[in-house]
Parts: C-alpha cells; sequence; structure tokens
C-alpha cells in the first residue's frame, strides 16, 4: 500500500497577463515566461501542491475600461481559490492587478487581508497626484479605497491602513508618501533596512499585516530587487533589496496558516535574455515554499532510513569554509564532509567546472571514450608516478578494486591459487560500507547481521609492523592500510611504522595498499599521507577531495605489473570515468597545486597541532591531541561526552562530529584561513572551558 505523505497547503497560480497600468513596458509575457522557468515545479518540489490555474489576460477595448474587466476577473479568481481553502499566487503582469486580488480575497475571508506591499515604488498615487497618469502607479491607494472607480470599484473591503507595510520603497514622490502617512500606512524604506537590517524590517511588517491575528497576503513587485541582481527590473534605480536577505526574510512564509496569499509582478521576460532575473524570481518564490528546518528534520526522520543521526542542523549553501543553514545561521566547517569538501564549498572554480562540463556532456558510460578522462588519467599518474588510474566513484568502490586488483594478481602474476588469495587489514580500519569491505572492519556495529563475510581475510593490530610480518602466508595478496586512520580517532601510528610495514611487504611479495581516501591530496601536509615516510606504495586509493567536494571521483592506481591484470569487462562501474566527474576531479587537481594547497596545509597543520596542544594543557577534559596536516583529533576524557561538546559547538557556530563518543575530528577544507581556524580554535577552546568548570557547589 502507498503511504500518504500529507501535501500542505495547496497552492493555485493565476497568471495575470497584464500590461494596461504602463503600455509598453512589457511585463505581459511574464506570468508565462515565470510557469515555463519552472514556477510550479518549484512549489512541488517543497511539497506543496501547486497547479496553474489559468491565465487571465485584458480584454480588448478601452484602456481603464478594460483594466476594470481584468481586475473583476482577477477579484473573482482569487475569492474562489480562497474560498476553496486554497492559497493563490497572482502572477503578473503589472502591478495594477493588485486591486482586483486583494479585494477577491478579502471577500472570501470576510474581512479585508493585511499586506505587505514589497515594492521599489509606493503606488498610491491617485489620478491628481500621478505625474504620468499610468495607472501602475496607483493600486496600493486603490485598495485602500481612493482613485479612481475603474481601480477602487472592483467590489470587497478596503484595506485597513494600519495593517498595512509598504517595504523596500526607494523610488516615490512626496505626494505618496504623504498620502500613505496621512492613512497610518507604515512604510519601511532604505533607511530602516540599512539600520535594522531586512529580517527585522521584515519582521516589523509582519507584526503590523498580522494585526490582532487575522490573515496577510504578500504583493511583492520585483522592482524592489536590487537591479545588479535583477537585470529585467523595469526600476533601475539604484540600491534595492538583497535577494539572499529577502530570500530568508520570504522563507517558508506560504506554508504559515496566516499568510493567505503572494503576488508577483513586473517581471518582464524581454529584459531577462539569460533568464537570470526568471531565476532569482522562482528563487524567491522557492524559499517562500520552503519548509523550516524542524519539519525538514522531521521530514528526514520520517521518510529516510535511519543509518544516520545527523547533528540537529540543516545546511542549506556553503562558500569556503561557512555553510548556512535553513534560518540563516552561519557556521565554520571543521569537518570538511570528512575531507570531501577539501577545497572549500562551491569553490568559484569547482562550480564554473562542473557547470561548463554538465552542460556539454557529462555521462555516457565507458563504451565508449569521452575527452576528460584521458587528461584526468596522465594527471593522476603524473601526479602519483604510478602506471595506471582506474576511474571509479566512492571511495568504497575504489578499495573493492584494489582489492580484486590484488586477489587477480597474486593468482595471475604470485600464483596463488585461485580462491585463495588472503587480505591483510588493520584493527581500527575504516575502508568503507559494502558486505566485502565489512568484513575487513573490527567494530562489532558495522559488521552486526550484516554476515556471512566473504573469506580470505585477516586483521593485525594497526601501528605493529611485526604482527604485520607474522600474519603473512604464502597466500598473502595485500595489505591494505590507511596512513593515518581516521574514522577511528585520528590515529597516527608510530613513527617509521608505515616504512617498515612497505620493506616487510616487499620482501614478501605482498601489496603495500595505502587507502588514501581520506588522507590524500594534501590532507595532511603532503600530497600522500605515505610520504611522511617516504614509501611509495603498490597501489594508491584516493577518493573524498578528489571530487571537488562536488561529486563522488575516487581512483586506484598502480603500476602495470598490477593494473595490467584487469582486462576489459573485468570491472567496472556506469557512472566509472564519466566526463563531468572527470573535469572536475582535474580542475580539483590544478586547484591544488595552484593555491599551493599541500604546502599551506603542512604549515597551518603546525599551527593547528600546536594550539590544540595549548588547548589540551589548559583544559582536564583533554586526554591527548592527535594528527597531522589539517587533520587532528581531540580525545577527550572517557567521562565527557564527545556527543555533547560537538552540541555545545554547534551551539557557537562551529560543525565538527565526535567519532567513537571520545574523538573530536577536526579537518576544515584545506583552503582555510588562519584567521578563521583561529576563530574555531577559541570556540573550541570557550567550548571546553564552559563545560571544564567544577559543577555549581549544592546549597
Ligand atoms: N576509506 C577511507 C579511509 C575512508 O575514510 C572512507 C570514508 N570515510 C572510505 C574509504 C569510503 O569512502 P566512501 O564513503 O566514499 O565510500
Amino acid at each position: 500500500m502507498h503511504k500518504t505523505i500529507p501535501l500542505i497547503p495547496a497552492m493555485q497560480c493565476i497568471g495575470v497577463a497584464n500590461f494596461l497600468g504602463a503600455p509598453g513596458a512589457g511585463p505581459e509575457r511574464g506570468p508565462e515566461a515565470l510557469r515555463s522557468a519552472g514556477l510550479v515545479a518549484a512549489l512541488r518540489r517543497n511539497g506543496l501542491q501547486a497547479q496553474w490555474l489559468r491565465t487571465l489576460t485584458p480584454p480588448a477595448g478601452e484602456r481603464m475600461q478594460a483594466l476594470y474587466q481584468l481586475l473583476l476577473e482577477v477579484a473573482a479568481a482569487g475569492e474562489g481559490v480562497v474560498q476553496a481553502g486554497a492559497k493563490p499566487i497572482f502572477v503578473g503582469g503589472d502591478h495594477t492587478q493588485a486591486a482586483g486580488a486583494w479585494r477577491g480575497v478579502g471577500r472570501a475571508l470576510g474581512i479585508a487581508p493585511g499586506l505587505i506591499w514589497i515594492d521599489a515604488h509606493l503606488d498610491a498615487h491617485v489620478p491628481a497626484t500621478s505625474p504620468s497618469g499610468n495607472p501602475h502607479g496607483m493600486p496600493l491607494a486603490a485598495l485602500l479605497g481612493y482613485g479612481d472607480p475603474a481601480l477602487t470599484g472592483i467590489p470587497g473591503p478596503a484595506l485597513d491602513p494600519h495593517r498595512v507595510a509598504v517595504v523596500g520603497g526607494r523610488s516615490f514622490e512626496a505626494a505618496e508618501a504623504q498620502f500613505l502617512a496621512d492613512l497610518g500606512v507604515r512604510v519601511l524604506g532604505t533607511a530602516d533596512i540599512d539600520s535594522h537590517g531586512l529580517h527585522a524590517v521584515f519582521t516589523e511588517a509582519r507584526r503590523i499585516a498580522e494585526g490582532d491575528g487575522h490573515g496577510f497576503g504578500i504583493s511583492f513587485d520585483i522592482d524592489a530587487l536590487d537591479p545588479r541582481e535583477a537585470p529585467a527590473v523595469s526600476t533601475p534605480a539604484p540600491a534595492g533589496l538583497p535577494a539572499e536577505a529577502l530570500r530568508e526574510a520570504l522563507r517558508g512564509c506560504l506554508r504559515e496558516p496566516r499568510c493567505v496569499g503572494l503576488e508577483v509582478v513586473e517581471y518582464c521576460p524581454g529584459r531577462d535574455p539569460q533568464g537570470r532575473t526568471a531565476r532569482l524570481v522562482i528563487d524567491l518564490v522557492e524559499a517562500a515554499a520552503a519548509p523550516d528546518g524542524a519539519e525538514l528534520r522531521r521530514w528526514e526522520d520520517e521518510y529516510g532510513a535511519r543509518n544516520y543521526a545527523p547533528l540537529p542542523v540543516v545546511l542549506q549553501s556553503g562558500s569556503g569554509c561557512w555553510l548556512k543553514d535553513v534560518d540563516g545561521r552561519r557556521y565554520l566547517d571543521l569537518m570538511a564532509a570528512y575531507s570531501a569538501a577539501s577545497f572549500g564549498h562551491s569553490h568559484p572554480r569547482l562550480v564554473a567546472a562542473l557547470g561548463a562540463q554538465a552542460g556539454r556532456l557529462a555521462v555516457t558510460s565507458r563504451a565508449f571514450s569521452n575527452d576528460r578522462l584521458p587528461l584526468l588519467l596522465r594527471r593522476l599518474t603524473e601526479l602519483t608516478g604510478h602506471d595506471r588510474a582506474l576511474p571509479i566513484n566512492t571511495g568504497l568502490e575504489a578499495v573493492e578494486t584494489a582489492l580484486k586488483a590484488a586477489r587477480k594478481w597474486a593468482h595471475k602474476v604470485k600464483g596463488v591459487p585461485d580462491g585463495q588469495a588472503e587480505i591483510i587489514a588493520c584493527t581500527g580500519n575504516f575502508h568503507g560500507r559494502s558486505i566485502a569491505i565489512t568484513g575487513l572492519s573490527s567494530e562489532p556495529q558495522y559488521r552486526d547481521g550484516f554476515g556471512p563475510f566473504p573469506t580470505g581475510t585477516r586483521s593485525v593490530p594497526y601501528g605493529d609492523a611485526a604482527a604485520l610480518e607474522a600474519a603473512i602466508t604464502p597466500h598473502t595478496a595485500a595489505f591494505l592500510v590507511e596512513p593515518i586512520q581516521g574514522e577511528a580517532g585520528i590515529i597516527v601510528p608510530p613513527a617509521g611504522y608505515l616504512a617498515a610495514c612497505a620493506e616487510i611487504c616487499r620482501r614478501h611479495r605482498v601489496l603495500f595498499i595505502a587507502d588514501e581516501v581520506q588522507t590524500g591530496l594534501g590532507r595532511t601536509g603532503r600530497l600522500l599521507a605515505c610520504q611522511h615516510e617516504g614509501v611509495r606504495p603498490d597501489g594508491i586509493i584516493l577518493g573524498k577531495a578528489l571530487g571537488g567536494g562536488m561529486l563522488p571521483v575516487s581512483a586506484f592506481l598502480a603500476d602495470n605489473e598490477v593494473m595490467q591484470v584487469f582486462s576489459p569487462g573485468d570491472h567496472g562501474s556506469t557512472f566509472g570515468g564519466n566526463a563531468l566527474a572527470a573535469a572536475v576531479a582535474l580542475e580539483a587537481l590544478d586547484i591544488l597545486e595552484e593555491e599551493d594547497l599541500v604546502n599551506r596545509t603542512a604549515e597551518l597543520g603546525d599551527h593547528l597541532l600546536a594550539s590544540l596542544q595549548t588547548i589540551a594543557r589548559e583544559s582536564p577534559l583533554v586526554r591527548e591531541v592527535r594528527g597531522r596536516g589539517l587533520f587532528a583529533g581531540i580525545e577527550l576524557n572517557p567521562q565527557v561526552d564527545a556527543h555533547q561538546l560537538a552540541l555545545a559547538l554547534l551551539e557557537r557556530g562551529v560543525l565538527t562530529r565526535e567519532t567513537h563518543g571520545t574523538v573530536l575530528r577536526l579537518a576544515p577544507p584545506l583552503v582555510i584561513s588562519r584567521e578563521e581556524l583561529d576563530w574555531g580554535l577559541e570556540r573550541i577552546a570557550e567550548t571546553l572551558a564552559a563545560r571544564g568548570r567544577p559543577p555549581p557547589q549544592a546549597a
């Protein structure tokens, strides 16, 4: 049986292809243009029921007479939608339509709605004060009951001036301002926004429009926006509301029971050949339709498998080391998606590379060659000095690839009987979540209930080279190791361990395979973490950062002796090596080099570890600090709950996560600045200090 998912509430879009307010300006094609640019889809993907009801067009005839007829229709359409229990979204057309829209809504409600009028103009002219005589400067006055009967005569209650707030007015005549002031309409203009911020201004506008608990509408003339962001607006007066702030102010309002409808007007497609303004307008409507953080978390919990327990923050955007949640709070990212976001969020070069390639060619499968992958393969082999690379998607797939290569190498090259090759892994390892890889894990929870696992694996204690040597048999194909164990809690092995293991492997003809999914590509202050001990592995696994924080891109690298065991058809993946992934990975590798991120990370990493040592000395809660480069762990004393600490850091605007209950992981984007890092370190020190105080004495 299908589960019924509540879709709340219903939205009905009414297009008003109106140009009569100022003939020649060109907004009459606005409704259909916004519709085909995806306005309804934007509402629907936010879980709202939405449809395009109809598009009204002005009748022929004398201008004011035609306008009057059109406004009657607009009012009737709006009334019908509200009576049916839905919310109207009036899509203009020019702003004169408002004189019908909100009268119709008022008729259905039995009382005039409050109104937030977002506009560069005040639209509060009456014919006597209007310099142009154009009715598009008059709808607000008409809704309040003043002006030409063609506009004021639409049946329905006039607005209560004390429940009207104008936001963003910056281009108007003194007579309009005086008229509104005399009536008691609040105008919250540029000065108010500059001194209090748009969020506070919008909150005030809502307070006014809601009055003592009644419904309110929002009438949004897009010329309130900054013309630099919205090039198609018809009033290119300077300043204007910044879209980002408006997006936050509008966020979720359509879902609120007290919001009875929305109006968006004055979009002129003729001035928007690139569609940039249309995208912006749809983005704003989408924000108005968007669920808040609490609701999104409820949906994730209700409709998703519960295989994760995320911290209570719902992120919506990011730039560099900073992330923003749906409620507008900013956080410093000290996790970088477990190294996947090593280049920070929305790196402009990666965004551009992704967009450009997505618009050209993305996925064709490897049934054919594409013009990006060969460049990436060449680049990867130049970078690591290995003969060949095998591109694949996620980290675990690259690990599986390495294990398959090792087994086949053992059989074909080393002479181990087929089906008897052995892999040695370390206790505390983390290589991914497939059944085969889970079989290598020593963590009971990762294995519990998922057996049976493939045979042919052995486990040795991490950091103990002698144990590796003792475990090797003639059937051993490979030793798989993380140069620093990440998930286990940033465990740095004893100095010389990797070099000793590599030497043991060479002596016994066992492949030394380094899982550098997390430690590779600069994370530890060297291109590969194995390079700290001068080790050149037989196989290298790269992932995470290789995808530039945009896509899963990973690779297994090895020399001919190993990689040539694969023949066509032996191994692959539909998405592995696709042109989009290759283009993004190439750009990521260029950034790594051109921004000198490896050397930067070595320097910043020394600073990070030295600072953490200082914090550790001062806090009784910290047991030990470990790490290398921008890859560090703070081991807490066992009585400290690391999860609670991660929550406390979240409160202070720092994102990090605990591992195994006792370690806080720190792996910021490699592009972090020293100042940003210090800001984060100060928050950590503060948080530890606040928790480290002795409990208050009982009275
Ligand atoms: N190897 C290591 C060392 C990892 O840290 C991870 C992921 N944390 C993986 C492999 C698996 O990568 P993915 O999640 O992309 O499959």
